[in-house]
């Protein structure tokens, strides 16, 4: 069982307050401001900031300097 829409609506980030959104994956939730990335244990979100990572967003764009 996955996080419904309804309860990713009603999360918030508990850093900045902005709304978080699912990863492609489905394993943890995603700040769209400060990008900090949430775990999901057990089909429950662990919206706390000791728990998230920061997730740089240019980090998996390909490098393509020369
Ligand atoms: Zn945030």
């Amino acid at each position: 069982m996955a996080i419904s829409q309804d309860l990713l609506e009603i999360l918030a980030c508990p850093a900045c307050k902005a709304k978080v959104e699912l990863k492609p994956d489905g394993s943890a939730l995603k700040c769209v401001q400060c990008h900090r990335v949430y775990p999901i244990r057990d089909d429950i979100p662990v919206m706390l900031v000791d728990e998230a990572k920061i997730e740089n967003e240019t980090a998996d764009e390909p490098q393509e300097q020369t």
